[in-house]
């Protein structure tokens, strides 16, 4: 069948969170050993090596995609955080309030076996705060004699405690379709919501003035409490009004209440940043303009680009910038963040709120490109002078040919490009060149995807 379109296996992952944020996350907490991990595999039907993981090595990896019943949602599994011993107690709670913050529903894991302890009581304390729909797993009833031990979690004032072997698959069928129930049809943080006010994230690494700035914009700028029409609203999730715009800063509680830096703070804090940057539509990665970039830094400006989210880079702390320094720090720009030129920068101060009027407008212009959609009729034509001019090099005598090119979505844009063969990385990249300079796409990443036609 020679009209039937295949992927290329190459180009078509392209980086990109994908899409399932839009659909509802479900969070599964408890505290260590209660078998959430069992839970989540079992959940997965084992698709995901989750047990195939190292002790001590933490998981990068903390959502997966999920079915039951033919809807999908994605699950965000805490099992595999790592604990301190030491100071345990609030050390679930910090991974738990982390969780909740992501999730639109949670399934609260409990060893049935050991009864609820003093850390699932303050779980308990947490999920009633956030609101949000819980389901309480009443975990190892291998057998009918722990019906018993599940009863005694009533106590929890949860609801209903379902008992389930999550090891065994006892139960679990009936535990899943009462988080189907509780589930929202879609996120109250999906990013394709296209109504409400934008989601900013503040990320960067410790000590950079994220809480600095949100205090001068919060506190400078007129604080909205009552609600918007339409909005959900998270309790950890904060409305500015600029300028007469509200805007969504997204997971302040985080920013507000100092994280104390034991160990293990890094990763608490990177899971937070990647929290808040899915959360949001556009994120201010700040960086310290009066120290050398990190490699800390950069990271975090990948995690965004990686998502597929709005960028801006805000180099703070301009007050303390000493003019020797300026040569170094246009060097580390060319060196460090060549792969992100396309990103605004802002030179701010948190201190004295500098500046802070245009990190709003590259704000503005960052989630316009992250929106645009270029007509096809457009994009056909400046692909097809592009590639006459500069057509693909011909290897191994064959020289594929681009047929046809779509915008497949916004937020962030996707292009889709039909060819006769191979594209290399060279010339898709050159394409994306010529695509920003054409019809800008300042502040957004954008991705091209090749479909061969065989
Ligand atoms: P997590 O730390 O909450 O992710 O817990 P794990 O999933 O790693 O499970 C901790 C231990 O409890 C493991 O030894 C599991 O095999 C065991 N376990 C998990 N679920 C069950 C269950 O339903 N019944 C029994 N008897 N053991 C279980
Ligand atoms: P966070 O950890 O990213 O939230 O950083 P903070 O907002 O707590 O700031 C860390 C330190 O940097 C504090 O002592 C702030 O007063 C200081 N700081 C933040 N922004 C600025 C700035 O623009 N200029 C100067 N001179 N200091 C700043």
């Amino acid at each position: 069948d020679s009209d039937r379109l295949l992927l290329s296996d190459e180009w078509d992952d392209d980086g990109f969170a994908p899409a399932e944020h839009a659909l509802p996350v479900l969070a599964v907490v408890g505290r260590p050993n209660v078998g959430k991990s069992t839970l989540v595999n079992r959940i997965l039907g084992r698709r995901e090596a989750v047990v195939e993981d190292t002790p001590g090595v933490t998981r990068d990896r903390v959502s997966y995609p999920a079915e039951w019943s033919g809807r999908h949602f994605t699950l965000v599994d805490t099992g595999g955080w790592e604990v301190d011993v030491a100071g345990i107690e609030s050390k679930v709670a910090e991974q738990a309030e982390v969780a909740i913050s992501l999730a639109d529903a949670v399934v609260f894991v409990v060893d049935a076996q050991v009864g609820a302890t003093a850390s699932d009581e303050r779980v308990v304390e947490l999920l009633r705060r956030s609101g949000k729909p819980v389901v309480l797993c009443a975990n190892k009833v291998d057998g009918p004699a722990g019906e018993a031990d599940a009863a005694y979690l009533w106590a929890l004032g949860l609801g209903e405690p379902r008992p389930v072997s999550a090891l065994h698959g006892r139960g679990t069928g009936d535990l899943l379709d009462a988080v189907l129930d509780a589930l929202p049809e879609h996120s109250a943080h999906g990013t394709l919501r296209p109504e409400g006010p934008r989601r900013v994230a503040l990320v960067g690494r410790p000590n950079v003035g994220k809480s600095s700035l949100l205090n001068k914009i919060a506190g400078s700028e007129r604080v909205v409490v009552d609600e918007v029409a339409g909005t959900t609203r998270d309790p950890v999730d904060e409305l500015v009004e600029i300028k007469g715009i509200p805007y969504w800063f997204v997971d302040t509680a985080g920013i507000r209440r100092r994280v104390h830096q034991t160990s293990g703070a890094d990763f608490y804090a990177s899971l937070r940043t990647q929290a808040a940057i899915e959360k949001a539509e556009v994120s201010v990665v700040l960086v310290d303009a009066s120290v050398p970039l990190t490699e800390q830094d950069t990271r975090v400006i990948s995690q965004v680009v990686d998502s597929g989210r709005a960028l801006v880079i805000a180099y703070n702390k301009w007050d303390l910038m000493d003019e020797d320094r300026r040569p170094y720090l246009e060097r580390e720009i060319e060196r460090d963040l060549v792969q992100v030129t396309w990103a605004p920068r802002v030179n701010v101060s948190a201190r004295t709120g500098w500046h802070t009027d245009k990190l709003v407008r590259a704000l503005e212009t960052s989630l316009e490109s992250w929106d645009t959609r270029i007509p096809t009729g457009r994009l056909n034509g400046f692909l097809g002078e592009l590639v006459a001019a500069h057509p693909h090099p011909v290897r191994g005598g064959k020289q594929p040919r681009i047929l046809f090119a779509t915008q497949a979505s916004t937020r962030p844009p996707r292009f889709v490009l039909f060819a006769t063969g191979f594209i290399e990385a060279g010339y898709r990249r050159f394409i994306e060149r010529r695509l920003r300079e054409t019809f800008g796409f300042e502040g957004s990443p954008i991705s091209i995807s090749v479909r061969v036609r065989e």
